[in-house]
């Protein structure tokens, strides 16, 4: 008669018995056995910072090349703070009695479509560290509808496969953090509890410091165990538009510049070039707290793109978009070819609507949209993108509409 090897029991006293080369195991066996495994490894990190291959500053920029068109200053910021965090995490593991180096979270400031969260995706693709992108616009104080500040380290946990360890010396992109700026002067008049609460929140966590986060995230699950992480080694990068701040700037430079002498001599600075001249002052007359901002210490901007920017992005990185479609097309044995000056079009439209380069796919996709459909069913065997085939074909599209969405 077969029974359990490990309890004795009999078949009929079990759900499953499962036959080994030289005895049985019953469901329950099996289950307990996984317990055990379970609390043996729970706490084990799988994550060694010492195998990790480290790129230079110099490397990370050329990866980063190959993706996203311009932004020099953004990218060479960008890459020296990734390149100390990964120097702060090996130093770690280094004897006592070291300088101990400081994290430098990053602020990005730039108009929505000049590739901040492009930058932030593209550094994830080549980290060996849990990385997180998420948008500070759902936070919002504890006890009001919306997301607690936690819910940020959430992510990260589920990116580290709730390794805490490694999700202890991850990176975190917070989107849109100009949106939880103080609104006005006075924040007493009315709650304000998507701005300066969530900042004070937020500060805690840049600060570094022990933080119970939900698994789940949300408080849909009030019965979750917390886990504790620990942010001192969490690396944080911030990204926001902060619509307007070329006026903070200008005003800036203004004020210090007063006087007729000063007026006579001073250098014009349109508005293109004012954030090159952006400093924590600026985020603090948007609405951040000076606490936040000496937490932000690597503050780097990102420009407008221009025409020229805008055409590169359409056939030059990587998985630029026009590349994308002539894969698409390959995929069903057809050949695209297009004009340059279809491409002109296609940058002028995007720039005449100030769509920037968030528009770039929205115009292709329009131009695009018929010959996706139909082509694949016919016998055409090559399609050739001209600037009149263009304009056809976006005759036909309110642009306006595009620019909404
Ligand atoms: P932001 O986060 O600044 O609002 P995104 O990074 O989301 O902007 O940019 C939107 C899209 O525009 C990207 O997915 C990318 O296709 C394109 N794009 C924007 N900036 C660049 C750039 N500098 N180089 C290449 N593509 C870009």
């Amino acid at each position: 008669m077969d029974r359990c090897s490990f309890c004795g029991r009999e078949k009929k006293d079990t759900n499953l018995l499962i036959a080994g080369i030289s005895g049985h195991i019953c469901d329950h066996c099996i289950e307990q056995a996984h317990n055990i495994v379970q609390e043996e490894t729970q706490g084990e990190s799988g994550f060694d910072i010492n195998e990790i291959k480290l790129l230079k500053p110099r490397e990370i920029n050329n990866f980063l090349n190959q993706y996203v068109v311009g932004q020099e200053t953004a990218k060479k910021y960008l890459s020296v703070a990734v390149y100390n965090h990964y120097k702060r995490l090996i130093q770690q593991t280094l004897k006592e009695g070291d300088v101990e180096i400081e994290k430098s979270n990053i602020i990005l400031v730039g108009e929505t479509g000049t590739g901040k969260t492009l930058l932030a995706r593209t550094i994830a693709r080549m980290l060996h560290v849990p990385f997180t992108i998420v948008d500070a616009t759902v936070l919002t104080e504890a006890g009001y509808v919306g997301e607690d500040i936690e819910s940020l380290l959430t992510r990260l946990l589920q990116a580290a496969d709730y390794d805490v360890k490694a999700a202890e010396k991850g990176i975190v992109f917070i989107d849109e953090i100009d949106k939880i700026a103080r609104k006005g002067d006075n924040p007493s008049i009315t709650r304000d509890v998507s701005g300066e609460g969530v900042q004070q929140g937020l500060l805690k966590l840049l600060e570094g410091a022990v933080v119970n986060v939900p698994p789940q995230g949300g408080r849909k699950h009030p019965e979750q165990k917390m886990i504790p992480v620990n942010t001192k080694n969490i690396l944080f990068i911030c990204g926001g538009a902060f619509d307007g701040i070329g006026k903070k700037i200008a005003h800036r430079l203004n004020t210090k510049m007063m006087g007729f002498k000063a007026s006579k001599d001073r250098k014009i600075i349109g508005d293109k070039d004012l954030l090159e001249h952006i400093a924590p002052q600026d985020l603090r007359a948007f609405g951040l707290i000076p606490e936040i901002i000496g937490r932000l210490p690597v503050l780097t901007y990102l420009k407008p793109l221009e025409k020229s920017a805008l055409r590169s992005i359409l056939t030059e990185p990587k998985n630029a978009i026009i590349k994308q479609y002539v894969k698409l097309f390959e995929m069903d044995g057809i050949e695209l070819k297009y004009d340059e000056n279809a491409l002109q079009y296609i940058v002028s439209k995007a720039i005449e609507f100030g769509l920037g380069a968030r528009g770039l796919r929205s115009i292709c996709e329009a131009i695009m949209i018929d010959p996706m459909f139909e082509l694949p069913s016919r016998s055409t065997k090559s399609l050739h993108l001209s600037k009149d085939f263009a304009m056809r074909k976006l005759e036909k599209i309110n642009l306006k509409i595009l620019k909404a969405s």
